[in-house]
């Protein structure tokens, strides 16, 4: 199946329903920024059910590896992908008891839901603010004695930070 699949969150959840595939990362276009480069796919797969409370629940693994560009060096920094959400599907119904349950990741209940979307949101939270090389590993850091922080990326770097 694919990510460009729309599924109606709710009724997914409901029935149970499961799909699993893989999305290019080039498709994932919200992360471009922190890329180095949009190469390769991640695999995902989807899986409804009520939880214990039976609440509606989306159930979501994202795995695989990603390019993301490192703020000090702004080289590539391959960063492993492992996210599994359990996303509680919200109804206009449930609206009262939100505030109970803000600890938790929820999507609205939509007829439209676009998977890629969902799968994009988690990968979002995953990956880190400013991505660096480990030290010792940073192309930066081996410069550093030469150029300082005077550089142009680093200066880059450090506006990205803040
Ligand atoms: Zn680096």
């Amino acid at each position: 199946m694919s990510a460009q699949a729309v599924i109606d969150s709710l009724e997914f959840a409901h029935t149970g329903q499961r799909m699993q595939g893989e999305v290019k990362v080039a498709q994932l276009t919200r992360l471009a920024d922190s890329l180095f480069d949009a190469g390769g796919s991640l695999r995902f797969s989807l899986a409804g059910g009520d939880d214990a409370q039976r609440r509606p629940r989306l159930n979501l693994t994202v795995e695989g590896e990603i390019n993301l560009r490192c703020q000090r060096c702004l080289g590539g920094l391959v960063f492993p992908v492992a996210v599994e959400s359990s996303l509680l599907v919200l109804t206009d119904k449930a609206g009262g008891e939100t505030a109970e349950i803000d600890d938790l990741d929820g999507i609205p209940a939509d007829p439209h839901t676009e998977v890629r979307v969902l799968i994009e949101d988690e990968v979002l939270l995953a990956i880190p603010i400013a991505p660096r090389h480990p030290e010792g590993q940073c192309s930066a850091a081996v410069k550093s004695t030469q150029d300082s922080a005077a550089s142009p990326f680093a200066a880059l770097a450090k506006l990205k930070r803040n």
